[in-house]
């Protein structure tokens, strides 16, 4: 194995100083012979592990009737089958052309200079900043070729598979063709090796954990929900379901993944805030009316 970048080369750390899942990492990488099947073994089951087990939540959720009521789109249903069909679909996705291409990520990575093996790991406050920085990258990455993949040909032929869910679901996050895969794909990785081979300064480790939360941004934009306690409502700039839900409903606005800068910027939230202010008015004339019927039958009561 590559003996690199393992304990004790940069740190005078001892191995009882280690926390357990530095401790994990350092054994996991010494189980192996060769580094880079274990650093594509590893990454392909976090991101099995984190893409199924952040969509559980949400097939609870359609069992649950009280829930119903955060639904973006309550009328429209996906069936059993059709969510079956995503999910073959996505699976065929991850193992036949995901999991391939992880395996090219370690030779690229540390050509970069990325640390693997390294531990301790970097502290978290450098850890913050930079997946920070990876979403901001990524964001700005995918708003362009997002929109460039509405453009006649390119959305015919390629992003047409990805709108087939007007009404979509967490499954759904991944359920692309393959050349949007790899192009969109290329946004969530392209921006730590990129940072990486600028300045060398970027752990393995960080890269996950990125990876593990802007899975858990794509499946919440694509969860149909929009809870109370969605990131959204307490980072105003955070796109959050109710933006990529409108893009599947519409077909038009809200390109972004994350943030919600671009669509303002560059007039793409246009028809999605006139359709917001469509639907609070819709709700205040309700209000309104329950209001009026309450005050009428006060008034009855009264007289
Ligand atoms: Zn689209
Ligand atoms: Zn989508």
């Amino acid at each position: 194995m590559n003996n690199n970048n393992t304990l004790g080369d940069s740190f005078n750390t001892s191995y009882e100083e280690l926390n357990f899942v530095e401790k994990a990492w350092l054994n996991y990488f010494n189980s192996f012979e060769n580094e880079t099947i274990a650093t594509a073994l590893i990454a392909f089951l976090i991101h099995e592990i984190v893409y199924f087990g952040r969509c559980i939540p949400f097939i609870i959720a359609d069992f649950i009737p009280s829930f119903t009521k955060y639904k973006l789109q309550p009328n429209k249903v996906n069936t059993a089958a059709e969510q079956w069909s995503c999910l073959k679909s996505v699976l065929a996705s991850h193992f036949l052309m995901e999991l391939p291409l992880i395996f090219g990520f370690h030779p690229i990575a540390t050509l970069f200079g990325m640390d693997i093996t390294t531990v301790p790991f970097p502290h978290w406050q450098t850890m913050s900043y930079q997946i920070a920085l990876f979403f901001v990258m990524e964001d700005t990455f995918h708003y362009w070729f997002h929109r460039l993949l509405h453009y006649g040909p390119f959305y015919k032929y390629i992003h047409k598979k990805h709108h087939e869910y007007s009404a979509p679901f967490g499954l759904a996050a991944e359920y692309a063709h393959p050349l949007e895969v790899l192009i969109l794909g290329a946004g969530t990785i392209g921006g730590p090796l990129l940072w990486v081979s600028i300045t060398h300064n970027l752990h393995l480790i960080t890269v996950f954990i990125w990876i593990s939360l802007r899975l858990f941004q794509a499946i919440d934009a694509h969860s149909g929900y929009d809870f109370p306690w969605s990131l959204r409502h307490f980072l105003p700039f955070w796109a959050g379901a109710e933006h990529h839900d409108y893009h599947h409903m519409a077909f038009v606005n809200c390109f972004s993944t994350s943030f919600r800068w671009w669509d303002h910027l560059m007039g793409t939230d246009l028809k999605y805030q006139a359709y917001r202010q469509k639907k609070a008015d819709e709700l205040k004339a309700v209000a309104a009316g329950g209001s009026t019927i309450a005050s009428s039958s006060d008034n009855k009561k009264t007289n």
